[in-house]
């Protein structure tokens, strides 16, 4: 008898085992492939071997946070639409209060409004962008794209290092297909206002539509007013 209920429960009991040693054996695994990789980015952040840099900058594609922030066109000012769907990462900024700029736009009306974009953030005394030479080596990078089916004036594609909250880099393009098409009305005046908002997003700042700022969402109708300088006072204090 005792023999029978032995060999009737051999079974129900060696499947327990088995699927309750797999369960742990996962468990461990898990566990073990985490330290690995936090040990991994621990050691790549505090080496400079370009391997390390590399394989930093793998971690830093896939861990962080891609804004894709997208402006309003006139176009869809005037159809009265919602703000950008996707907001920048709260308190997002650079580590220092300074940055270098390239300007990849070959067009010369872009090319003029970024190069005032520029000069009228660094009047603010708040931040300092350095224009340089090299693509390579620049921190943010200013180009154009037409697209007319993103309803964008522009947008500002942010990545941020997911463990320090610091931006690393961002590519600022401006859409040529609405500041560049005569029919959509934009003065040049409101094209440099398009870049300076789109800088300032490069820089950390988030759109406001509650008062007279350059970061409205909409419309690029104000240059940098006290309110931005003032926030952005705010992030590098
Ligand atoms: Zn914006």
């Amino acid at each position: 008898m005792k023999r029978f209920f032995r060999a009737l429960f051999f079974f129900p009991r060696l499947m327990i085992s088995i699927i309750w040693s797999l369960f742990w054996f996962l468990i461990r695994l898990v566990i073990g492939l985490a330290v690995l990789i936090l040990l991994l980015v621990f050691l790549a952040k505090n080496s400079d071997s370009s391997l390390a840099q590399r394989f930093n900058q793998t971690v830093n594609q896939l861990t962080s946070y891609v804004s894709h922030h997208q402006d309003q066109s006139l176009a869809q000012t005037m159809s009265d639409l919602a703000t950008d769907e996707i907001s920048q990462k709260k308190g997002a900024r650079w580590s220092a209060n300074s940055a270098s700029i390239y300007i990849k736009s070959s067009n010369k009306t872009l090319r003029n409004a970024y190069q005032e974009a520029i000069d009228n953030w660094n009047a603010t005394g708040v931040f300092t962008l350095n224009l340089v030479t090299d693509e390579e080596s620049a921190d943010i990078v200013a180009t154009d794209y037409s697209d007319g089916a993103s309803q964008a004036a522009g947008m500002a594609e942010t990545e941020t290092d997911s463990l320090t909250g610091r931006i690393v880099h961002v590519d600022v393009k401006l859409n040529t297909y609405y500041l560049l098409n005569t029919s959509y009305g934009y003065s040049q005046e409101r094209i440099t206002h398009t870049a300076e908002h789109e800088i300032g997003h490069a820089l950390g700042l988030d759109h406001d539509d509650s008062q007279k700022s350059v970061m409205q969402s909409a419309g690029s109708y104000y240059g940098i007013q006290s309110v931005d300088i003032e926030k952005l006072q705010i992030l590098y204090s």
